[in-house]
């Protein structure tokens, strides 16, 4: 594809300017431009240069997305119009609070849900992203253990199988990180738990269901040895697609909370952002919200705050849309969204998993991991050659290679907003794909073959990157 700069030609336009009669003023010299290189293309060109970059990339309204973590569900486009509104889209963040009333009240709304969802107190809708929020949180709790005079509890109990910004989020606010094991059923291991804490705990940061997709059974017992030693529990909502409206994380023990409000509530993520990641708390750790809070009667700020943690309030357009999407599906939907989530996970695994591995073997919530160990052992074929040949077939690859306990892995998450369909055509895709690895080995040679970009040798990619167009 031609750069939009390359199918330039001097006097092309795509915009009509109004004929204003306004006199025309000299503008000093060091206020105007000596020379700007815009492109210049007609309105068609212009279509297509886009029409054609959005070919290039894949998104979930092109097809089945199961990106495992990333609950990449379809965004319905309802979201975009009520985003669009003019009283959302045209305010700026600098405009007067008594000028955006409208605006702050929507935001209360999404707060007040957000909280009724989670069993949460207290919620800020500041953060920018879910690592945001991880990191937001692990402020809260340090700050928490500084205020009441505890200073030496700076450890962070994680699990091995968590997402790795977990432990980035506490060891960059200085905490330790202290890593507990997994048991076999894929759940959180209460000897080596029991053994983790003491008079250094800070807290504890685990998602449930787990990165594996399993929900971990022992959750109460989990929480419980956490506060009677003293720390507190910090929930990483990612996962909360599985469990909206059937649990709330805030009955079962946590004290803290992050959402990914571009994941569970349905704003479009990927390639870069804009996400949003707010945190919610219990009331006797609200005083530390990140300044301001929206409150009753606008903008409030604490002494006890952590400070602010981003420019102005939030990602307000992606809180809009979360606030359109909670609206439109009502509780029940909620609900109902969580349940087709955990289905439609089940049934793909259930028609695959007499040929594929599955890593634990169990009923899973909303993703599966695959672990293809068996598979490279007997073929050489590995899990990033069928998440690549997955690419000719129009369909996204799922995670590969996390969690880091299993080997080979393929993490799925179909998301409810798929059909059975769809579901039953990516199964007969993954057979397909399986029996290739044993029948005919050398089709995966150069896999996918018909992306606009092949197969790259990963290496080089990553050690000479060329990040500058060159003819
Ligand atoms: C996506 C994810 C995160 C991080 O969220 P971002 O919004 O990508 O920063 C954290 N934990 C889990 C389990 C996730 O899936």
């Amino acid at each position: 594809m031609s750069l939009i700069f390359e199918i330039s030609r001097k006097g092309r336009r795509c915009a009509q300017f109004p004929d204003r009669k306004v006199h025309q003023y000299e503008l000093p010299e060091n206020l105007t431009r000596k020379q700007l290189d815009l492109p210049e293309v007609a309105e068609v060109d212009l279509v297509r240069h886009y029409m054609g970059l959005s070919r290039l990339a894949f998104g979930v309204d092109n097809g089945f997305y199961p990106l495992g973590s990333c609950t990449m569900k379809y965004n319905p486009k309802v979201n975009e119009e009520v985003a669009a509104l003019e009283g959302f889209n045209e305010i700026h963040p600098l405009q007067p609070a008594s000028t955006v009333k409208g605006a702050l009240e929507a935001l209360k709304q999404l707060q007040d849900a957000l909280c009724e969802l989670t069993g949460m107190d207290a919620m800020t809708l500041k953060p920018a992203a879910g690592a945001h929020g991880e990191f937001t949180g692990m402020q809260i709790v340090k700050k928490h253990f500084v205020a009441s005079g505890h200073p030496e509890r700076n450890e962070v109990i994680i699990p091995d199988s968590a997402h790795g910004t977990n432990p980035a989020s506490a060891a960059m606010n200085g905490l330790k990180v202290v890593a507990v094991k997994s048991n076999e059923n894929g759940g959180v291991d209460l000897d080596s738990l029991r053994e983790a804490v003491g008079e250094h705990t800070a807290a504890l940061m685990l998602t449930n269901p787990n990165t594996l997709g399993l929900f971990d059974e022992n959750i109460e017992e989990i929480t419980r040895i956490v506060h009677e030693a003293g720390g507190l529990c910090y929930y990483d909502g990612a996962n909360l697609n599985a469990v909206m409206g059937l649990v709330r994380p805030g009955d079962i023990g946590f004290d803290v909370i992050h959402l990914n409000l571009h994941k569970t509530f349905s704003t479009p993520h990927g390639g870069g952002g804009p996400g949003s990641g707010p945190v919610g708390c219990k009331a006797f750790l609200a005083k530390h919200l990140p300044d301001p809070v929206i409150g009753e009667n606008g903008f409030e700020y604490s002494e006890d705050s952590i400070g602010s943690v981003r420019s102005f309030y939030c990602n307000f357009l992606v809180c809009m849309k979360a606030l359109t999407y909670i609206k439109v599906m009502g509780s029940d939907g909620l609900k109902l969204a969580s349940e087709n989530a955990v289905l439609n996970a089940n049934y793909l695994l259930s028609r695959i998993k007499d040929i594929y591995d599955v890593s634990y073997d169990r009923v899973c919530m909303h993703e599966f991991v695959l672990g293809l160990q068996r598979l490279k052992d007997e073929t050489g074929i590995t899990a990033k050659d069928i998440a690549k040949g997955l690419l000719d077939f129009e369909i996204h690859p799922p995670t590969m290679y996390f969690p880091l306990i299993v080997h080979e892995a393929l993490m799925f998450e179909p998301t409810e907003t798929e059909s059975r369909e769809t579901l039953d055509r990516c199964a007969e895709v993954l057979r397909h794909l399986h029996d290739l690895a044993y029948s005919d080995p050398a089709y995966y040679e150069g896999v996918p073959h018909t992306t606009v970009v092949s197969h790259v040798d990963e290496v080089t990619a990553a050690r000479n990157p060329i990040l500058k167009y060159e003819k």
